[in-house]
């Protein structure tokens, strides 16, 4: 099938699952997440409705930007673990950062944008499953509010919301208490009505595991595998 045939098979399953949990469709946005993909394939993505991407490495997006600069209403988000050292040319590059699980990291990032003159959004990558191995902040972490209060003193950036990845499994169905669990993290922190803290976007779900995802609140999909192929092993 043709990535066009792919995101509108997509598109009938975000309906249905939003459909099943009542909510209206509109409120779910399908990001194409383009990483070791080319240029063409985004456009073929792009012509096919798509406007918000998602890319895991500051350096390949880079190669590609050159190519894509003339559609000016596409948003690029980065999506992948971030290292400080990458993050000015990912504030330069990227309209949103959806991994962000350091206090430091936001300064980084602020100071990028600054110098760009322009604002970033960002969310908050949490890590749901407790994995050592993986990238995101706790919940329990007093990281968390380290960067929830201090959002507020960095001009440019915009916390938009919160990211995860839940552990994996064969099953989407066990990723469910995971997606469940962050829905309830969003709740809270939004009960606190912090400044400059919005927590409209819940970002969670990917391609064997976004109608769950839907189910329990998500409003970002993050899909790759289901619109582009399989990805090359690195
Ligand atoms: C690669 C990636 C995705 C997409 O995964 P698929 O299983 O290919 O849909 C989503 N989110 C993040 C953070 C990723 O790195």
């Amino acid at each position: 099938m043709s990535i066009a045939e792919n995101i509108a098979q997509i598109r009938e399953r975000i309906g249905g699952a939003a459909h099943r949990a009542g909510r209206d469709p509109e409120t779910v946005t399908l990001m194409a997440v383009s990483k070791t993909f080319p240029a063409e394939a985004i456009r073929d993505a792009y012509d096919a409705g798509i406007r918000v991407f998602g890319e895991n490495r500051v350096q390949e997006f880079a190669g590609k930007a050159e190519n894509l600069r003339g559609l000016t209403d596409a948003r690029w988000h980065m999506i992948g673990h971030l290292q400080t050292n990458k993050a000015a040319k990912a504030a330069e590059l990227f309209q949103a950062i959806d991994s962000v699980d350091s206090l430091k990291l936001a300064e980084k990032l602020n100071d990028g944008a600054r110098s760009h003159s322009k604002k970033l959004a960002v969310f908050i990558e949490i890590n749901v499953g407790g994995e050592t191995a993986k990238s995101g902040v706790l919940a329990s972490s007093p990281e968390l509010e380290n960067i929830l209060t201090s959002a507020a003193r960095l001009e440019f950036l915009e916390i938009r919301g919160l990211m995860t990845i839940p552990p994996y499994t064969e099953d989407p169905q066990s990723a469910r208490p995971h997606f469940c669990k962050l829905r309830k993290l969003r709740d809270e922190i939004a009960a606190r009505n912090l400044p400059a803290v919005s927590m409209a976007t819940l970002s969670m779900g990917m391609s064997h595991d976004f109608e769950v995802a839907i189910e329990e609140g998500s409003t970002c999909v993050r899909v790759g595998t289901a619109i582009f192929g399989a990805r090359a092993k690195p």
